[in-house]
């Protein structure tokens, strides 16, 4: 039977936009996109979805996988620094059979993960990893924790081990890639908050906070 979701067989148009304006400019160039763009929620939120109005003018997304207390990375160089950023990136047109349209963020999120994850790992963008992170990805039970002040959402994806130990790093890794490799960061060990992204701590603060709460309430039913 053939697996292949519909997800997978969109085709992301890069630089064009989804409006038919007769100017040339992607999504996040269009006029008609801003008053999407303005209605994005001004707070950051933890939750099991998006608000309405974050699906729709949402920019870019990511995603966050994690397994115990180890996160997945990318590890990037910039401007000579390390740092250390979930797999995401901007939102996108996307062409489907009948029209052009906005991307949705689990599709975007998807996209992203395997652009980015899939060129450092063995197997590439197809590998059984990268399927079974976008499978969980797109079955819409993922929380979501919502960054207003870059209008992003981060997926989050909770594997367990056996799935954890399919990533393989790739022999061969093309040296124009913006990122190095991908790593698991474990947070029960102390990490230099230099070494990151400035929203990736308070994303895992978020999500170790709620994690604490959960814990310590099932605890109590007992
Ligand atoms: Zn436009």
């Amino acid at each position: 039977m053939e697996e292949k979701n519909n997800l997978f067989s969109l085709e992301r148009k890069f630089g064009l936009c989804p409006f038919l304006c007769s100017d040339e400019h992607g999504l996040r160039k269009c006029p008609k996109f801003f008053r999407f763009k303005r209605k994005c929620s001004p707070e950051d939120y933890y939750k099991d979805s998006p608000i309405e109005n974050d699906l729709l003018g949402y920019c870019a997304a990511g995603v966050c996988v994690f397994v115990g207390n180890k996160y997945l990375f990318l590890k990037e160089m910039r401007d000579g620094k390390i740092k250390y950023n979930f797999p995401g990136g901007g939102r996108e047109t996307v062409q489907t059979e009948l029209l052009l349209r906005m991307e949705n963020i689990y599709e975007t999120a998807a996209s992203e993960f395997a652009e980015e994850i899939g060129d450092l790992a063995e197997g590439g963008h197809n590998s059984s990893f990268i399927t079974e992170v976008q499978k969980k990805i797109i079955s819409l039970e993922c929380k979501i924790i919502w960054c207003s002040r870059i209008k992003y959402a981060l997926v989050l994806v909770q594997i367990d081990d056996k799935v954890a130990s399919t990533l393989i790093p790739a022999k061969i890794v093309d040296k124009n890639a913006e990122a190095i490799c991908f790593e698991w960061v474990d947070f029960n060990k102390k990490v230099r908050s230099r070494d990151f992204h400035s929203f990736v701590l308070p994303s895992i603060q978020k999500i170790l906070d709620v994690q604490y709460l959960t814990t310590n309430k099932s605890h109590t039913k007992r």
